[in-house]
C-alpha cells in the first residue's frame, strides 16, 4: 500500500552505545512532536545492532526495523554473510537492496539483486529497492534509459504479489553524501517516470499503490519541498539519519 515513509540508512556508523542513544532520542522526539500514524519510519542500523535497536522501538507504532543488505541464499557455507531469514528472526520488516554503495563497492549487479529480492521476499521481508544514475549518465542524457534497465533487470521479474511488497527508492548517485540534492522538479520528473514504468510492467493500480522514496542529501531543510511533489512518497536518508534532530524534522516534513 502506498504510504508516506522515511527510512534511515545508518550505513557502517555508530557503536552499540551510540546506536542505542540515537534511536532513543529519535523515538522520544517523534513521540513528543508528532501525532503519529501518517508516516512509516524505518530505521536501518548495522547488522549487530538490529536486535538492541529493535528492542527500543515502540511496538505497533510508526517505527519499523530494516536491514541494509541480505545474502541471496537462504542458508549455508557463506562465511560472514547474513540471510534474510536471520533478519526476519530478529525483527526486521524491511531490507534495503541495490543501494549504489553495494552496487559500486561490492559489485552487486541486477542479476544478483534479482536473487536477493527473491530471497528477501521468501523470508517475509519487504524490500526497499534502490535505483539511480551517475552524474555522467545524467549529463549524457541517459538517465531514463539507465533507470529503465535497472528496473527491468532487477525488479520486473517479480510476480504481482511479490511486487506488492516492494518500495522503490530513487537515489541519484551524484546526490548521495555529496550535499548536492536533486531539485524537487528533477526528483518529480524521475519519480513520475518510475511510476510509469511500474504501471507498464504491472498495472496502473499497482503503480499507484507503490511508495517511491527520494534519496540523496535529503535533509531537514529540503525535505518538505521534495515530499510535496505528487510522486515523491518520502525519503531514504543517509547522513541526516544519524542526527536525531535532523531525522525527526525530516519525519515531520509531510
Ligand atoms: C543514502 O546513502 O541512501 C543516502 C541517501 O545518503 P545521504 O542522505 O547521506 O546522501
Amino acid at each position: 500500500m502506498r504510504k508516506n515513509m522515511v527510512a534511515g540508512n545508518w550505513k557502517m556508523n555508530t557503536t552499540l552505545p551510540e546506536a542505542q542513544a540515537l534511536i532513543s532520542e529519535i523515538v522520544h522526539m517523534v513521540q513528543d512532536e508528532t501525532t503519529g500514524s501518517e508516516v512509516e519510519v524505518v530505521v536501518c542500523p548495522p547488522f549487530p545492532f538490529l536486535l538492541p535497536v529493535g528492542k527500543l522501538l515502540p511496538e505497533g507504532g510508526a517505527f519499523h526495523l530494516g536491514a541494509q543488505n541480505c545474502h541471496q541464499k537462504a542458508s549455508g557455507a557463506f562465511t560472514g554473510e547474513v540471510s534474510a531469514a536471520m533478519l526476519q528472526s530478529v525483527g526486521c520488516e524491511y531490507v534495503i537492496l541495490g543501494h549504489s554503495e553495494r552496487r559500486q563497492y561490492f559489485r552487486e549487479d541486477d542479476e544478483l539483486l534479482s536473487q536477493k529480492l527473491k530471497a528477501a521476499l521468501a523470508a517475509g521481508l519487504k524490500p526497499i529497492f534502490c535505483v539511480g544514475e551517475t552524474l555522467e549518465t545524467r549529463e549524457q542524457g541517459d538517465t531514463f534509459k539507465h533507470l529503465e534497465k535497472q528496473l527491468q533487470d532487477g525488479l520486473f521479474h517479480l510476480s504481482n504479489e511479490e511486487f506488492d511488497k516492494v518500495t522503490v527508492a530513487y537515489e541519484p548517485i551524484w546526490a548521495i553524501g555529496t550535499g548536492k540534492t536533486a531539485t524537487s522538479e528533477q526528483a518529480q520528473e524521475v519519480h513520475a517516470f518510475i511510476r510509469e514504468q511500474l504501471a507498464r510492467a504491472y498495472d496502473a493500480k499497482a503503480a499507484m499503490a507503490t511508495s517511491i522514496l527520494y534519496g540523496g542529501s535529503c535533509n531537514a531543510q529540503n525535505a518538505r519541498e521534495l515530499f510535496s511533489q505528487p510522486d515523491v512518497d518520502g525519503g531514504l536518508i543517509g547522513g541526516a539519519a544519524l542526527k536525531s534532530r535532523d531525522f525527526t524534522d525530516i519525519i515531520k516534513s509531510f
